[in-house]
């Protein structure tokens, strides 16, 4: 195995980087790890959560499965899933500083000790903030983000209705998951804040075999 590159993204913090086809890109951690994509020759052509469940068929992609742009071409195969206690989403978009806006206004007027550590704890930004800076160098404009590949995040979904809930199952000990690009590909990725359980950093390395 030949190291490419390594990086750490701190939690709540977000990094960038090619991955030419052929190379292996390993995503390590604990936590939620929101993970972006476009064809390196045509930004334009991006991650397609849609078109990525429709061509595999299921919510949860695994081993196997790859990962679409929007003209359903490959980006990338899953090629080492070792998150057996969850599952990767694909539906839930993207934490925001937004998001996080609605969620202080729910709390708003009605305070006491507990919620004012819950305003607290709320993060001023999210994964799409720490994407749009990681994607900065490449001038992809914050609306041109797609939603992303939700590593470590286990999403509970009711068969009959569809509610989607969250859940707290993550990796109960440092785990990775390996991804080999089918095309020449820039990929952004945010360690996200993770408001359920926390955020943790996470360790990206590029390789070859
Ligand atoms: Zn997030």
């Amino acid at each position: 195995m030949q190291i490419r590159t390594q990086m750490t993204i701190e939690s709540n913090r977000g990094g960038a980087l090619v991955v030419a086809k052929g190379q292996c890109i390993r995503i390590e951690g604990t936590t939620i790890v929101d993970f972006v994509a476009f064809n390196r020759d045509n930004l334009a052509d991006r991650l397609d959560q849609a078109r990525s469940k429709a061509v595999n068929s299921k919510l949860f992609l695994t081993t196997g499965d790859v990962l679409v742009s929007r003209t359903d071409r490959q980006m990338f195969k899953i090629v080492h899933d070792g998150f057996p206690e969850g599952t990767h989403d694909l539906d839930k978009g993207m934490c925001s500083a937004s998001g996080y806006q609605y969620r202080l206004k729910a709390l708003g007027g009605k305070l006491d000790k507990q919620d004012e550590r819950a305003v607290q704890a709320v993060p001023t930004h999210g994964c799409w903030e720490n994407l749009i800076e990681a994607l900065r160098p490449w001038k992809v404009a914050a609306e041109d983000i797609p939603n992303p590949f939700n590593i470590f995040m286990t999403m509970e979904v009711d068969g009959e209705c569809g509610a989607l809930n969250m859940t707290k199952v993550r990796p109960t000990r440092t785990a990775h998951v390996d991804l080999v690009a089918e095309m020449d590909c820039v990929v952004g990725i945010s360690a996200c804040p993770d408001t359920i359980v926390g955020g943790k950093a996470v360790t990206v390395t590029v390789f070859e075999d």
